[in-house]
């Protein structure tokens, strides 16, 4: 049998970062492999700007390939590039989890297998996720606050707090959501979870409760937002929302800043009564003068949570096991479907 060939098309900070000489040392154990250098603009959440040019180009390189990996400098894989090709497979290696770089009908047109492992960060974000919720029961934030600013240290029991057996909420159940669960599980919480889209077998499987959002945000001493920035989550916790938090309530958010609505933020951190451990914030980087950073009853980080140096080889790792799954014959377990796209972008199943 002939081995199959697979092409990566990418910049060459991610060829250099996201490939451990283990894992591609994996893949040619089955399959050959080329690099091929883009340098398309690339955004987290935007498609490359359409370059006929880069396309052919793309298009030259996927002719004599299998399997095509992308990810951030490539062009977008539209029909131009699919026609005349023989691939099986398209790998996305890090997006946003919306496939920007893919004309997704194209692929499905042309019969070709779409996998994604953009869920390769979240595991590091789950891990700060558990952090944060942690730094927020023993309102830490404030005691560093406190010590590094020469003011007298606050010790004793007060706001001082174990995670151990308390109701806990999930405002979106994916990835990120079920990574935390599996996190969470020797604490013994309860957890009570907001996702109208996910497969509604999936959260009784974790040992989660699927509830509607004011129930989820009046369940938790520890609310965690975990839900992707679409049109639907735009400022989903308004001040109505915000609102229903409980006094003491630990408000974590390491998915988008935008999905809260920052001005309501701010004033409902300003009764003093809940706490916020952010890793993200709107609008982002934060501007130095932000009054978010004055407030005792907050803890902040620079959007770190997923930017892990696991998480970079992680993509590619997750995309070799896919691979191997794949041309031996197996199911793949990160295809990405039309159900997943209209999961993550709050669609109902049809
Ligand atoms: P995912 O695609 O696996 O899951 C998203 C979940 O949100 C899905 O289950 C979906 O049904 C649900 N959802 C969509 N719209 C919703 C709505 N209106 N209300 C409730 N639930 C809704 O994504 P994930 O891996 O869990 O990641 C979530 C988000 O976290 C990403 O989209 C990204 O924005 C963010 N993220 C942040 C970092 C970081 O460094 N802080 C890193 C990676 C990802």
């Amino acid at each position: 049998m002939t081995r199959p060939v697979v092409g990566l098309a990418c910049n060459q900070s991610v060829r250099d970062r996201y490939l451990s000489e283990v894992d591609l040392a994996r893949l040619q154990e089955f399959a050959d492999f080329r690099f091929h250098v883009f340098t398309e603009s690339s955004g987290l959440t935007s498609a490359p700007p359409p370059n006929p040019a880069a396309e052919k180009q793309l298009a030259e390189f996927a002719a004599d390939l299998d399997a095509l990996l992308i990810c951030h400098g490539a062009p977008m894989v539209t029909g131009t590039v699919l026609a005349g090709s023989r691939l099986r497979l398209i790998g996305e290696l890090e997006g946003d989890r919306f496939a920007t770089r893919v004309d997704v009908p194209a692929v499905r047109e042309h019969r070709i297998r779409l996998l994604d492992t953009s869920h390769g960060s979240s595991m590091g974000v789950a891990e700060w996720a558990l952090a944060l919720a942690l730094i927020g029961l023993r309102d830490a934030g404030n005691r560093f606050r406190r010590l590094i600013n020469h003011e007298p240290a606050t010790t004793g029991v007060q706001g001082n707090r174990e995670l151990s057996g308390r109701p806990v909420s999930l405002i979106g159940f994916g990835h990120i959501g079920r990574r935390l669960t599996e996190l969470l599980r020797p604490f013994g919480v309860d957890i009570l979870a907001y996702d109208p889209y996910v497969a509604r077998d999936l959260a009784p499987a974790y040992g989660v409760a699927l509830a509607d959002l004011p129930t989820v945000l009046a369940h938790g001493d520890v609310v965690f937002c975990l839900v992707p920035l679409t049109s639907g989550t735009r400022a989903l916790l308004g001040a109505p929302e915000l609102a229903m938090l409980r006094a003491d309530t630990v408000f974590v958010n390491v998915s988008r800043g935008a999905v809260v609505d920052t001005a309501a933020l701010l004033d409902r951190l300003s009764d003093g009564d809940i706490i916020a451990c952010l890793d993200v914030f709107d609008p982002e980087p934060m501007p130095v003068d932000s009054p978010i950073r004055d407030l005792p009853n907050v803890f902040l980080s620079p959007h770190i949570a997923g930017v892990t140096i696991e998480s970079r080889t992680h993509f590619f790792r997750f995309m070799v096991d896919e691979l191997r799954l794949f041309f031996s014959g197996r199911e793949t377990t990160a295809d990405l479907t039309e159900a997943v796209l209209a999961e993550r972008y709050g669609r109902m199943r049809t």
